[in-house]
This record gives C-alpha cells, sequence and structure tokens, in this order.
C-alpha cells in the first residue's frame, strides 16, 4: 500500500484514488522565458519518478503539466527581442522538451499551453464574479480572499492573510500594523520559504493588499484577449492552473504537484479559485518538493546561482548521471547541488552498470551453484518496494538495490551463484531502472566505427592467439560499457549503459 505526505494535512496517507485504478495528477509546469535550470528539474524528475512508481504498482496514470507562455517574464523577454511572444516563448518550450527527453522524463499526456485556454480562464473567472468571489477594479478583476472561508488551508496561512484582509475591509488597519508582506516574512508558511513573485510585483490596484489578480487590465504595448465583463487583458498565473486541470482532470483530481514555493501563494491560490467556484473539493493530495540548493541556497534565476542541463552537458556530464543525482535524495529533503556531488552519482551509479556488466559477463558460471539466491533476490525487490511506498523514499530503496548488488558481486567473484538466479538478478535490475529511469540499454546499432574497429583488432588478436592483447582490448570496451562474450559460434558483443 503507497503512503504519500500530503501537504495538505501534513501527513503521510493511504494513496486511494478517485477512481479506481486510474490517478489524476497535475503537475505545475515551465515558464518559457529562459532555459530551465536543474532546480527546476528537481521538481520535473520527482514528478516523473511518482508517476513512474504509480505505474510500476500498476495504475493507469493520466498526467497534465501546464506551459506559462504568457506573464511579465515572457512578455518582457519577447519586448526585448522585438519578437511576437508566442515565437519568443516556442524557442524555450522546445528546449524544454529536448531537455525532458535527455533526462530521460517520460512525456505526460498532456501539455496545456496558457495561450491556448485563455476562454477557460474567462469563464472561471466569470462564475468567480458571479459568485462574488471576485470583484473589477480599474479594468482588472481580483479574487477576495476574505470572501473564502478555506483559504490558507494549504500553507496555514488563514490567521493574518484573511484576519488582515478583514481588518482592511473594516477599515481598522492602522500605520503601526505591519505590511502584509512583513507579517509574510515575521510568520512563514512551514515550508513556502519567501512567498512568491509575478502577481505580488505587479502594480495593479486592489481593495486588499492580500487578494490577488485573477485578469490584468490591458496595456497598450502587451498582449491582450477579450476577457471577462468585457474587460480586454490578459490572465494572472494562478488561474490558468485552475482553469487547465480542472479540463483535462475534472473538478477533482487526485494529485497535486509542484516545488515548495509553489505553496503559497500559488496552490493556496489555485484552491480558493477552484473551490470557490465548484463547491467541490479540488486536489485530494497535494505534493510538493524540496528545492536543490546551491551554497545552501535555493537555485534561482534571479540569484544568478543557477546551472542550465545544457550547462553541465557542455561539461560532459551524462544527462542520466544529472538525473539520478537529482532522484537519489528523497524529494521532501533539500538537496545541495555541487560538481563533487555529481561525480558522487557518476561513481554511484558506475557501481550498477558494472554490475549488470558482471551479470553480462559471467553468464556461464564454471561451477554449479551450491546457494540458491533466489529468495535473497525477493527480499531486495521488497525492501524496495516497501520504502517506495514510503512516500517513494527512494534514498532506502537504492540502499536495498545497492545491498543486493554488493552480495551478488561477492557471490560472483567467490563462483559460487548459479545461472539462473544470476538471471534473476538481472531481471529485477532491469525491472527496476525501467521505472527509475537511470541506465540505458543501448541498441546493437549504437555502436561506434572506433568500437567496431577496436572489435575486429580483438578478433584477429584471439585469431592470432594474442591473448594479451585481445584480454586488453576487451578491458578497453568493457570501460566503454561494450562487452564481448566468446561463444562456440564466434564472438559476439552487447552495449549497455
Ligand atoms: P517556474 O518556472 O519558476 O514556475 O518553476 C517551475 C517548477 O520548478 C515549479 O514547480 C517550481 O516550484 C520548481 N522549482 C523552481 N526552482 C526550484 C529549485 N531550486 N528546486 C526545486 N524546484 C524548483
Ligand atoms: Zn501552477
Amino acid at each position: 500500500m503507497l503512503y504519500l505526505y500530503n501537504t495538505l494535512t501534513r501527513k503521510k496517507e493511504k494513496f486511494v484514488p478517485l477512481q479506481k485504478g486510474i490517478v489524476k495528477i497535475y503537475s505545475c509546469g515551465p515558464t518559457v522565458y529562459d532555459y530551465a535550470h536543474i532546480g527546476n528539474f528537481r521538481a520535473y524528475v520527482f514528478e516523473d519518478l511518482l508517476r513512474r512508481y504509480l505505474k510500476y504498482k500498476g495504475y493507469h496514470v493520466f498526467q497534465v503539466m501546464n506551459i506559462t507562455d504568457v506573464d511579465d517574464k515572457t512578455i518582457s523577454g519577447a519586448k526585448r527581442k522585438g519578437i511576437k511572444l508566442n515565437d519568443f516563448t516556442k524557442k524555450y518550450s522546445n528546449a524544454f522538451f529536448e531537455d525532458l527527453e535527455k533526462l530521460n522524463i517520460e512525456r505526460v499526456e498532456e501539455y496545456p499551453r496558457a495561450t491556448e485556454h485563455i476562454p477557460e480562464m474567462v469563464k472561471l473567472i466569470e462564475i468567480l464574479l458571479k459568485k462574488s468571489f471576485a470583484y473589477e477594479k480599474d479594468g482588472s478583476i481580483y479574487f477576495k480572499i476574505s470572501q473564502f472561508e478555506d483559504y490558507g488551508k494549504l500553507s496555514g496561512m488563514p490567521a493574518y492573510a484573511s484576519s488582515f484582509a478583514k481588518a482592511t475591509e473594516d477599515k481598522k488597519a492602522t500605520a503601526d500594523r505591519p505590511s502584509f508582506d512583513t507579517q509574510r516574512q515575521a510568520c512563514p508558511p512551514k515550508s513556502a520559504a519567501g512567498g512568491r513573485r509575478r502577481e505580488d510585483a505587479d502594480e495593479y490596484d486592489k481593495e486588499n493588499p492580500a487578494d490577488f489578480v485573477l485578469w490584468k487590465k490591458a496595456k497598450e504595448d502587451e498582449p491582450s484577449w477579450p476577457g471577462p465583463a468585457g474587460k480586454r487583458g490578459r490572465p494572472g498565473w494562478h488561474i490558468e492552473c485552475s482553469a487547465m486541470s480542472m479540463k483535462y482532470l475534472g473538478e477533482s483530481f487526485d494529485i497535486h504537484t509542484g516545488g515548495e514555493d509553489n505553496i503559497f501563494p500559488h496552490h493556496e491560490n489555485e484552491i480558493a479559485q477552484s473551490e470557490a467556484a465548484t463547491g467541490k473539493k479540488f486536489a485530494h493530495y497535494w505534493l510538493h518538493c524540496k528545492f536543490l540548493l546551491v551554497n545552501n541556497e535555493k537555485m534561482a534565476k534571479s540569484k544568478g546561482n543557477f546551472f542550465t542541463l545544457r550547462d553541465l552537458l557542455k561539461k560532459d556530464y551524462n544527462p542520466l548521471t544529472i538525473r539520478f543525482l537529482l532522484l537519489s535524495t528523497h524529494y521532501r529533503h533539500t538537496l545541495n547541488f555541487t560538481l563533487g556531488g555529481l561525480s558522487q552519482a557518476e561513481q554511484t551509479l558506475r557501481k550498477l552498470s558494472d554490475f549488470c556488466l558482471n551479470i553480462k559477463t559471467y553468464l556461464h558460471p564454471r561451477r554449479a551453484s551450491k546457494v540458491s539466491f533466489k529468495e535473497r533476490i525477493k527480499r531486495a525487490e521488497r525492501d524496495f518496494e516497501k520504502a517506495m511506498d514510503d512516500d517513494l523514499n527512494i534514498s532506502a530503496a537504492l540502499a536495498a538495490l545497492f545491498d543486493l548488488v554488493k552480495d551478488i558481486n561477492k557471490a560472483i567473484s567467490e563462483e559460487r551463484i548459479g545461472k539462473s538466479d544470476l538471471a534473476d538478478a538481472g531481471s529485477l535490475i532491469k525491472k527496476i531502472n525501467a521505472m527509475l529511469g537511470i541506465l540505458k540499454f543501448d541498441s546493437p546499432k549504437e555502436i561506434g566505427e572506433e568500437e567496431k574497429k577496436l572489435i575486429r583488432q580483438r578478433e584477429e588478436a584471439r585469431r592470432e592467439r594474442d591473448f594479451k592483447l585481445a584480454d586488453g582490448i576487451r578491458e578497453k570496451l568493457k570501460k566503454r560499457g561494450i562487452i564481448l562474450e566468446d561463444t562456440r559460434d564466434g564472438g559476439r558483443w552487447k552495449k549497455i549503459c
């Protein structure tokens, strides 16, 4: 049975989907104004692990990730370049998909773009206006948080957010009352370090500083669309996720994910808008991954302390090593990024690929097996799954896997394991890897010209009985992930990772 930590209830809960066998997930996606940094990819890799583990457990997953292609940053980026918004964002959304592929992140079922869902957002805002959860001020439309009783249930913000809202409304707010931002810093939500940007930074009038914008009045030099109550403008960031998640997943769905910075105000506001409009519970489980840090600070564009995937690939790191590093720390623990950590991840991953090589090169054990490893292998599988069932405890799951690797490697070196047990161990690694996606088993066609030449040289050396040279070439190829097997019918090779 899978347990997941729900930010909404602040505890681990048994995971039960709304519809038997099907899991519907919404994940907050990228704002496409630049290349995503690997902090962003920590969130996407965590979401990929969640998705893959649910599938591993036999669920059918339907997942949606939005592409934010209109906001202050995309608009100013397009303006700076003097090109259309769509041409500007296309470059970065294409780059995003290329990066996903390199990191072996599975494509989700839908990637809706904000600019292609304006009518759905307008409709939702109209409902909120009709139900008096929203008001218009100077051409923009705002959500009135004091009207939504449950405001703050996700982030733990209600005490001061809504009481401050009420105080302002009652015109009782006095000069000595700290501003909303000061209060936010004095009493931050448990994990939403520092709140959010965008809408907060925009200069629009509202009745109450804590209210948030749903629809922004059109500006002359900005893209705009026909809007609610006949007001031309563009959507706020939060409404985009409410409208698109409900369009593809329904008014209530299973899991909503994002990085911890999304908890407040973004997800809090999504809940307010959606539940105010429908009267139904929006997402049932809220999962948030902790930040990727650099020198103990959040990796962020604004701090300039970030690496894009492209930066690291230029330094010759394997994208799967980066995936492994991002994935191998439990998603609710912060991860401090260093190049040293990346090299460590490379070594750990090599242990696993070496193990696969060991299994393959030891296909014909000389002695019959004395001990059965069947139960040992089953135990590793059970321990792995037990750890993953505990809120995706990947560190414990990997520990179970590497313990098995150690035991089997030892048995191989002592020649006390049989062919069938080795095959079982190999199948388990393959099954787990199909879920973790950290090793690639390439097809034979993908071998390079240089390697083909080395294989020919080795064949020749063997024919001439120069076994020293033949073994040297075999080792060289093994380092490149190519395994040579000598069979009665001649030599054959396999490529792994
Ligand atoms: P953004 O494009 O800023 O909206 O971020 C896209 C996703 O990346 C969101 O789910 C963020 O919470 C997440 N994110 C941004 N920075 C980090 C970081 N340093 N560590 C982990 N997740 C992050
Ligand atoms: Zn979102």
